[in-house]
């Protein structure tokens, strides 16, 4: 008999390339992840949504092996995120939601770190570094320490180094918040770029419909922990009777997704205005 031990992965096209099955994430007693299941298939843009604390970022850290969970089966890239989880860390790139760069080095450096770290060959290493840090407008400024850097110039830094290693997936937790709308088309092109031409999968939470209304081919919408809606756009417009995005995802939450800028208690007042309707 021969048992087949190899640890490969063996996704074919059209498999889900992240598939995630009854997923549960509790702090404490707080359920923030609450029995989730969804998947996303080789080369799809990805969106997912949902109001401040819904449970995005947690479950981005989980998908990205950064923190435990409950319980629940999840599988990256073909491979099992518990058991293979080196080769589940090869397979993606990650900007997270908070500030991850190195103030204390320069753009440049913070960018060679990170090609050291994925054991990048060094002429390659430099390549990619320029052509990266050329996309997103910061090659002149290669050289300043990032502590001079705008909150925007920050997140391109992040954008690009996520780039670094061609990963299969790139995950982004509300990569363009605060950039401005020129900023923001610029990096959606380039990832949609990368995403055409490398076959990047894209998975990413956003506050901007706008931007998801545009790239992404499926999204899930997540609110107190539960997955509420997945699914192509035009069904989940059609299905609640509305003309754009946010119409539909207000129906369906009682939230307005926009509140990225305002302070928590404007939040408040907003999702009381709008429930109150
Ligand atoms: P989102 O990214 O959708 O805004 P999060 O995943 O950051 O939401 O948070 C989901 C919920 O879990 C929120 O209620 C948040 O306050 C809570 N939460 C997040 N991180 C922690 C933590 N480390 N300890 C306890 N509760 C947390
Ligand atoms: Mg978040």
């Amino acid at each position: 008999m021969i048992i087949n031990n190899f640890k490969k992965n063996n996704l074919k096209k059209e498999e889900s390339i992240i598939d995630v099955k009854n997923l549960t994430k509790l702090y404490g007693s707080f359920k923030a992840v609450d029995d989730i299941s969804f998947s996303v298939k080789k080369g799809e843009i990805f969106a997912f949504l949902g109001p401040n604390g819904a449970g995005k970022s947690t479950t981005i850290k989980i998908l990205t092996t950064l923190l435990k969970y409950n319980s629940g089966q999840i599988n990256i890239n073909g491979y099992d995120i518990l058991k293979d989880s080196q080769k589940v860390r090869e397979s993606f790139g990650i900007v997270f939601q908070d500030p991850s760069v190195d103030e204390e080095l320069t753009a440049y450096e913070n960018m060679k770190i990170h090609s050291v770290l994925y054991g990048l060959e060094k002429i390659n290493a430099k390549k990619r570094i320029e052509k990266f840090l050329k996309v997103v407008e910061l090659w002149d400024r290669k050289d300043d320490l990032v502590s001079k850097f705008s909150g925007g110039m920050k997140r391109r830094l992040e954008i690009a180094r996520g780039l670094l290693h061609v990963p299969k997936i790139l995950f982004l937790d509300e990569p363009t918040v605060g950039l401005d709308p020129q900023t923001r088309k610029h990096i959606w092109n380039y990832i949609l770029e990368i995403n055409k031409k490398e076959k990047v999968t894209i998975f990413f939470t956003t506050h901007y419909m706008d931007e998801v209304e545009k790239v992404a081919d499926k999204i899930a919408i997540i609110d107190k922990g539960k997955i509420i809606e997945k699914g192509n756009i035009s069904d989940f417009k059609k299905q609640t009777k509305s003309k754009t995005l946010e119409e539909a995802f207000i129906k369906i939450t009682g939230y307005d997704i926009r509140e990225e800028e305002s302070s928590s208690l404007d939040q408040l007042r907003q999702r009381r205005k709008i429930t109150r309707r």
